[in-house]
Formats: structure tokens, sequence, C-alpha cells
């Protein structure tokens, strides 16, 4: 049995005794146990961060990128062993998988301009003889805690940019698939960088509010369910701390009656059961304008659908992989029972779904569902397996509400050949990522991510440059330097430029 330990600066020291086990969702099979730390194992790894932070700080923001090319090349030539030990925790097929580590990565390389992009702001001449200029400084030591479904991705937008920017950082990722962010964590110290810049301690709920409650941890980026990352984003928030926490989604692809039905169908069915459906960003809700809409898309969705291939998660033929527990293959099927007790028409079942060979996989197979409307439970809740839902909309301004009076806000795609529509659903849609005939629209790297309404709690977004807010503080200095005359002015009377 592998045991999963701690990254921490003097080793990994298990007090807590606690462990969780790690599986392989294709064989269903216990792998590894994973150390659960606690508060103790947290105030060692928070001392190494304090040594180390203030030098790493001082280090000119050239030097600190350098970090970050050599991570970038040491990732690239780990990227297919990354991608092998992500797929077998995770269960996401291998291209799937190399996709989890190039997205974070493509963070990575945006770090490398940390210097321009950290860059303040001067003014010179603000007033007589008066210069004011603002510096981004770092925060000091941050935290981040990740969800299982892009193990590498997530963890490498968080700390990617916060340590670029200056901090140390204390990851604790899921506790479902933990290998590769260790592994992660490994290369970055590989890479060079000092010691206690960047640890990894593993746990839980325990863990989780060790962090919230720490004194000396400045900020915390969550990602994962809504309700935990409400939860995340108030604890943390009352004890002082800067939070950004994004929760869940449940994405709508609004089909207007121009649209190229092939692509859509090919889109849809990646982004409805592509990694299982288990992505924030998935489409598990598709809502065709108009009856006759409706009926020519799902009449070529069921074969698409039914031509699916569930594997092994390093089967390459394989669309996609089993969902990650037992546990959540017992939750999604069981929203499929409630979609049914709701009405909703269930036109492909992929319950009780069995791998030949692989019986104690944790597979779904791929269900559509009809006739779902907006007071169903299934269509309120996140499912996150591969479920894709159809809500019939009348016309352009129902299919506009949907995604807007949803509780989630993550991201939602609208699929049409004309402009004008696409433009007036994106200036209007109340969501925070919007695709236009794109399924997946997780922004590049230089721009940013961050949902609405439920899907993102706090106000700065990941990467980019919100990311870099998020984890400097801005200190604006107003300077002057007088020729030893004095300028006259009442210094009883606040100072204006006028
Ligand atoms: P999760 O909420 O179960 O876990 C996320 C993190 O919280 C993990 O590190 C976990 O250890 C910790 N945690 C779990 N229970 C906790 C508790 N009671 N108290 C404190 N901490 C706890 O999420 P998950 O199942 O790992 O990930 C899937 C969810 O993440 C989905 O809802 C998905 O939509 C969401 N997600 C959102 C985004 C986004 O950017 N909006 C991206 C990826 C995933």
């Amino acid at each position: 049995m592998r045991n999963i330990d701690h990254l921490v600066v003097g080793g990994p020291g298990n007090a807590s005794g606690r462990t969780k086990e790690v599986y392989n969702p294709s064989t269903g099979e216990v792998q590894a146990k994973v150390a659960l730390g606690d508060t103790a194992l947290l105030d060692r790894a928070v001392e190494a961060a304090k040594k180390v932070q203030p030098e790493w700080a001082m280090t000119n923001p050239q030097k600190r990128a350098r970090v970050m090319f050599r991570y970038k090349e040491l990732i690239e030539a780990n990227m297919d062993d990354l991608a092998r030990l992500l797929s077998s925790e995770h269960g996401k097929v291998i291209d799937d998988a190399k996709g989890d580590v190039q997205r974070g990565l493509e963070v990575i390389e945006y770090a490398c301009g940390i210097p321009q992009v950290q860059k303040g702001e001067y003014t010179i001449g603000a007033g007589p003889g008066i210069d004011v200029y603002s510096m981004r400084q770092p925060l000091g030591i941050g935290a981040g805690i990740t969800p299982f479904n892009f193990p590498a991705m997530i963890p490498m937008w968080m700390f990617g940019m916060a340590i670029a920017c200056g901090n140390a950082f204390i990851l604790k990722p899921s506790e479902r698939d933990p290998s590769v962010p260790v592994r992660l964590v490994e290369l970055f110290l590989e890479a060079g960088a000092p010691e206690g810049l960047l640890q990894c301690v593993h746990g839980d709920k325990e863990m989780v509010d060790a962090i919230l409650d720490h004194p000396d941890i400045a900020a915390i980026s969550f990602v994962g369910s809504s309700d935990i990352a409400h939860y995340v984003y108030k604890r943390g928030v009352d004890n002082g701390k800067r939070v950004q926490a994004m929760g869940g989604a449940k994405n709508h692809g609004i089909v207007m009656p121009d649209a190229d039905l092939d692509q859509v169908v090919n889109d849809l069915t990646g982004a409805a059961f592509g990694s299982a459906g288990e992505r924030c960003m998935a489409l598990p809700v598709v809502v065709p304008v108009g009856d006759d809409t409706a009926e020519r898309l799902k009449a070529k969705l069921i074969p698409a659908i039914e031509a699916l291939r569930v594997g092994v998660s390093t089967d390459p033929e394989a669309h996609y992989g089993p969902v990650v527990t037992a546990e959540h293959k017992a939750r999604v099927e069981q929203w499929i029972d409630t979609a049914e007790k709701e009405g909703g028409d269930i036109v492909i079942d992929g319950r009780g779904f069995s791998l030949q060979g692989h019986e104690k996989g944790f597979f779904v197979g791929p269900t559509l569902i009809d006739r779902v409307t907006t007071d169903m439970e299934s269509y309120k809740e996140e499912i996150f397996g591969p479920v894709l839902q159809i809500v019939r909309a009348k016309d352009f301004e129902e299919a506009l509400s949907l995604p807007s009076k949803h509780q989630y806000g993550n991201g939602v795609a609208i699929f049409t050949r004309n402009g004008h529509a696409a433009r007036e659903f994106a200036a209007r849609v109340n969501v925070g990522m919007v695709g236009i005939n794109v399924p997946i629209p997780v922004p590049v790297s230089y721009h940013s991510f961050g949902g609405w309404k439920r899907s993102a709690f706090g106000d700065t977004n990941q990467y980019g440059t919100e990311g870099m807010k998020f984890w400097t503080k801005v200190k604006t200095v107003t300077q002057r330097w007088p020729d030893g005359g004095g300028d006259g002015s009442n210094a009883f009377v606040i100072p204006t430029m006028g």
C-alpha cells in the first residue's frame, strides 16, 4: 500500500495518525492511503513559510520569474507521468488529464511575466513638487484549498500566481486525488524554489478549519462545492483574511434555431460527458429554443450519446472514464432517480452501468433527460456526473432567463449563427463566463476565471491581472522633496491639488 504524505519542511510527521483511502476509480480498488494532517502540522508548515517568505518577497521579480521558467520546463518534461498519475486517481482519460496539467501550466507561463504584471504606477508632478507612486506588495502566506476534479490545473492557478507575486504558499489539495499535487510541489522545489516557499498539507475539514483560523495565513483561495465555498468565505473573512471561494455550477447551453446542429452535438457531447461530467465548466443543461429545434437536436443527440465509449482511464479510445468514488456514483444515480420521480423523461439511462472486466469500477453510463423543468430539484442542483438535461424554451427571452435566474452562474454558452442574438445574450446574461459557439469557455490565462452568484464568493477572479490583484496589496506613496524654502501652504487645510 502506497502512503501519500504531507510535503512540509522537517518531514511529514503525521501526529494525527488519521489517514484516508485513495481509490483507483477504474478498478474500484484502494491504491494508496493519504495522511490527514492537523493543526500542529499546519503550524509547522506556517513557521517554515514565515522564515522564507520575507526574503522571497525581496527577491527581484525577474529572479522570481526564472523559477517559473524552470518550473515550466520541468512540468513539460514530466507531462506524461503527471497525466498518468492524475488519471489513475481521478479517473479522467489520459488526454484529458494532459489538458488538466496544460491549463495549469498556462498560468505558470503567465506568471513568467510577473515583472510586467506586478509593476506599479507613478505620477510625476501630482501637485507642486509632489509625486505619487503605488506598488503591489505580497500578502505574506497564502493557502489554497482545492477540489478533486482538476488536481493539477487549480493548484497551479493558485500557487503560480501567489508565489510569483512574492508570497509563500501552503496547498491543501483534495484528499481524493492527492498524488499529483504532491508531485507538483516536488517539481517546484526542483525548479529552484527555496525550501518552505511551497508546501503541501493533506487533510479534511479539520485541516481546512485550521487554515481558516490560522492567524498567520493572510489569504485563502478555495475552489470546491458552493456550501463549503460559502463556509470557507464566511469563516475566513470573519478571521480577517482575504478570501476568494469558487463554488459549484450548472451551466446552460442555449441552442438557437439557426445553430449548426452537427457542431452543437459534437460540442455538447464533449462538454456534457467529457471527464464524466465532473467539470465546473461542463454543460449539463441544454436549452433548445423552440420545439422544432428541440426535436431536431434530440434526434441527433441520441445516436451520438449512444455511440459514446465509457472505459478505464487508460483506454485511448474511451470518451470518458469512471467518476471519482463509489459514493459519487451513488449520488449521481440518485439524482437520475430524483429526475425520474419529478417527471423528467429518461431518454437514455446510465444507471446500473457496468464495464465488463471492471465491474467494481465507478462507472456511470451517459444519461439524457428530456422535459426537465425549472421547478425540479434535479435542475436546481449540481449533479456533477455524465447527465445531460434538456430544458425546452419557447423563445430567446425565456432561454436567456434560465441561466440568468439559476442559483449558479459559472459558465454559459450560446450556439447560433446570428451575431446580433449572440451579442445581446453575452451582454444581458447574468453569468460570469460566456461562450459563443464555444462550449467550455474557460478563459485563457491572461484573462481571468470566475463565476457569479453561488458559483463564487469574494470579488476577485483566479489568475490574470485579477489573480495578481488577489495575491497583492496596494501601497501608495505620496512624496515631496522640498527644496528647503517651504511652499507656503496652510498645513491645517486638507491638501488639495487645486
Ligand atoms: P468539495 O467541496 O467536496 O471539496 C473541495 C475542498 O474542500 C477539498 O479540499 C475538501 O477537502 C474540502 N472540504 C470538503 N468538505 C469540507 C468541509 N465540510 N469543511 C471544510 N472543507 C471541506 O468539492 P469537490 O467534490 O472536491 O469538487 C467538486 C466541486 O467543485 C463541484 O461543486 C464543482 O463545481 C466545484 N468546482 C468549482 C470550480 C470553479 O471554479 N467554480 C472549479 C472546479 C470545481
